[in-house]
């Protein structure tokens, strides 16, 4: 059987459920043997819940609904064991707290964190010392301020992780993970609606790169690299993409016909060429330009542009070719 990966989310509610079940199934089986049957009622519909949503989550992938109904079976657990067993249940706020801060963003957390903590503060015996109280509110609302400091570390770090994953780290351009990404993307797009919007894909190489590392060292050519992507950079538009597809060859994805697409690759060039790049090197481009053909694959788009590319480069180099249909 085939493996599939599980994202993050479905991850984090299958070990939470399962977690959750089997933690209060000892508890369930204790409260039915002391015939306390009011918070056996309150521990069966939580393993009963928990098991269920485990089962669904592992069998659908789907965690939005999952994710609402552990969280408020998480705030039900702690105010119903507090409010059917006395203050002495308070150790189970802690862990719904944290819970909900895996469970849901940060923000949703919070809300609903206060109002779990407010519900518990309405539902403490009168009599309870200022000592008592105190000792509640402060001892939640730090574990509250720590889950959600946390909890919005987390979300940013993932956020930085997801998209350093995606560039190519010396020129800044998109890596090939992120092309392999829009090409999925666009040729979905291309297939849905072929004759409405074109799409060209440009492969550019740089001339007789190596001679540049070969006479001024490896550091300049690093130097070059990045300053070839900041230029191609600034010419395109947001919707056009470029991406370091290897070495010293870039590829840019464009939604253009192919009149707008051949003027952007002869810009390119143009602009590459005349650029004064400094320590006396001089580069120029050769650019395989192929418009998307319906139903071919990506890797047949790339080997057309490839091809058109080398005819540029038996023609001479600083060159654009067009790919054949
Ligand atoms: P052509 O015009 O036929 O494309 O010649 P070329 O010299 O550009 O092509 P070749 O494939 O012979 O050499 C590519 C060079 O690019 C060799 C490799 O050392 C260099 N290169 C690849 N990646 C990097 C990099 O990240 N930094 C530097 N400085 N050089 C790189
Ligand atoms: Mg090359
Ligand atoms: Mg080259």
């Amino acid at each position: 059987m085939k493996y599939q990966k599980r994202s993050s989310e479905e991850q984090i509610v299958l070990s939470i459920s399962a977690a959750a079940s089997l933690c209060i199934l000892p508890f369930l089986v204790i409260r039915i043997y002391n015939e306390d049957w009011s918070i056996a009622l309150l521990d069966f519909v939580a393993v009963a819940t928990t098991a269920g949503l485990f089962g669904y989550v592992y069998f659908t992938k789907r965690t939005l609904f999952a994710r609402w109904v552990l969280s408020i079976i998480c705030i039900a657990i702690a105010s119903g064991t507090i409010w059917l067993k006395g203050p002495d249940q308070i150790v189970w706020v802690y862990p719904a707290i944290i819970c909900l801060f895996f469970i849901l963003p940060p923000s949703l957390a919070a809300l609903l964190c206060a109002i779990n903590i407010a519900l518990i503060g309405y539902l403490l015996p009168s009599e309870m010392s200022v000592i008592e109280s105190a000792r509640f509110y402060f001892s939640t609302l730090v574990t509250f301020i720590f889950s959600y400091a946390f909890a919005d570390r987390m979300l940013y770090q993932q956020a930085q992780l997801q998209i350093l994953s995606f560039k190519d780290p010396l020129t800044n351009a998109g890596n090939r993970r992120a092309m392999e990404e829009k090409l999925i993307d666009l040729l979905k797009e291309q297939r849905q609606q072929p004759a409405e919007k074109k799409a060209c894909l440009l492969l550019i190489d740089l001339d007789e790169f190596k001679k540049i590392n070969d006479k001024q060292g490896h550091a300049c050519g690093d130097d070059v690299l990045k300053q070839t992507a900041a230029l191609i950079e600034h010419i395109l538009t947001p919707e056009q993409c470029l991406f370091r597809f290897g070495g010293e060859e870039f590829v840019v994805l464009a939604s253009n016909n192919i009149e707008q697409s051949i003027a952007l690759a002869e810009n390119i060039r143009q602009t590459i060429n005349d650029f004064p790049f400094g320590q006396n090197v001089r580069l120029t481009v050769s650019i395989g330009l192929a418009e998307y053909q319906y139903d071919e694959t990506g890797l047949e788009w790339l080997a057309r542009a490839d091809i058109a590319m080398y005819q540029a480069k038996s023609a001479g180099r600083d060159l654009c070719c067009l790919a054949a249909s």
